[in-house]
């Protein structure tokens, strides 16, 4: 009989662990189910470190679930051998939406921004976040958007659908502003896809006027610089972040699911527009960050997101990096 958790937990296991389990842990019985809100939810998910001179913090939006059906490429009997080596069931994979807060000194910066209020109560937490730590949404100057899909840029709006960041101009890649904004693409995408569009379209629209575009490899705002990364959206980018010597990788969603795609690096999500794209974009990504031994940070990559990618033959491992519990 295969140990799982939740026959560890449903008591009629019970009789066959108590010897491991002597005296038993009467906490057990009291722990709350591990998808309950935490009892204060604007002080976690916030986890800051150095990079140089400049402060990322981590902020963590949520979670959501990808279900198996979502994977494009995967072999059912390969993902589940992984999600046993990763201690987890076979089925949904539990995935964090995180957002990184980069305080320039004279400029804070938002590298994507959470969903708001569109995607569920597990998610939308950034802007008590920024409050909780100490970056409330006026005090950001520049809002930087991976990708023009919701779990990123659709926290750019308050639940009314106005801009929730006053004070900020809003930077996305041409690529992506022009990918969501062309009518044929819309009438093109299935039923299910078009809030991704509307979503996309409203951000843009509420900030108006103060809304850049840019293009290529190059200054984003001050030591952060774009690096196109296009395959899961056509504008799909990561920002560089660069100070004193030492650099941040912040590869948006090169990786969605962890416990999958650094061992098969081959598989996409069904959210990737160009799935074979992003495939050999996500490998390029993954060679050149084990091979610069840099630090990266990724949206769905396991809360903080920071840490180190190892090649394995083919393969590649996360490494979380050590929190810097100095700052
Ligand atoms: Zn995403």
């Amino acid at each position: 009989m295969p140990f799982s958790r939740r026959r560890f937990l449903a008591g009629a296991g019970l009789a066959g662990t108590a010897v491991l389990l002597d005296p038993p842990l009467p906490a057990l019985a009291g722990t709350p189910p591990a998808n309950a809100p935490p009892a204060n939810a604007s002080a976690s998910g916030i986890i800051r470190r150095k990079v140089g001179s400049v402060e990322v913090t981590a902020l963590l939006d949520g979670y959501m679930d990808v279900g198996p059906d979502l994977l494009v490429g995967a072999d059912d009997a390969q993902a589940a051998a992984l999600a046993g080596a990763a201690f987890q069931e076979p089925g949904p994979r539990r995935i964090p939406v995180n957002a990184y807060l980069v305080d320039l000194g004279d400029r804070k910066v938002l590298v994507d921004t959470g969903t708001s209020t569109g995607m569920g109560p597990t998610l939308g937490r950034v802007p008590a976040l920024l409050e909780a730590a100490g970056a409330s949404p006026e005090r950001i100057d520049t809002v930087l958007i991976t990708h023009m899909h919701p779990d990123h840029v659709n926290g750019a709006l308050t639940p009314e659908g106005g801009p929730l960041f006053p004070n900020a101009d809003l930077v996305v890649t041409g690529a992506d502003h022009a990918f969501w904004h062309d009518d044929a693409n819309l009438a093109r995408a299935p039923a299910g896809a078009r809030p991704f569009f509307l979503g996309a379209r409203a951000a843009a629209a509420a900030y108006a006027g103060r809304l850049r575009l840019i293009e290529g490899e190059g200054e984003a705002v001050g030591p952060i610089r774009a690096v196109p990364l296009p395959g899961h959206t056509p504008g799909h980018a990561g920002f560089m972040v660069l100070s004193d010597g030492e650099g941040l990788f912040i590869w948006a969603d090169t990786v969605h699911v962890a416990a999958y795609q650094f061992a098969q690096p081959e598989w996409g999500l069904a959210f990737d527009v160009d799935p074979q794209q992003a495939a050999r974009t996500r490998k390029r990504a993954l060679d050149r960050a084990a091979a610069d031994r840099v630090l990266v940070a990724g949206m769905h990559l396991p809360f903080p997101g920071f840490g180190h990618v190892a090649r394995e033959g083919a393969a590649y491992r996360f490494v979380p990096a050590e929190w810097d519990y100095g700052s």
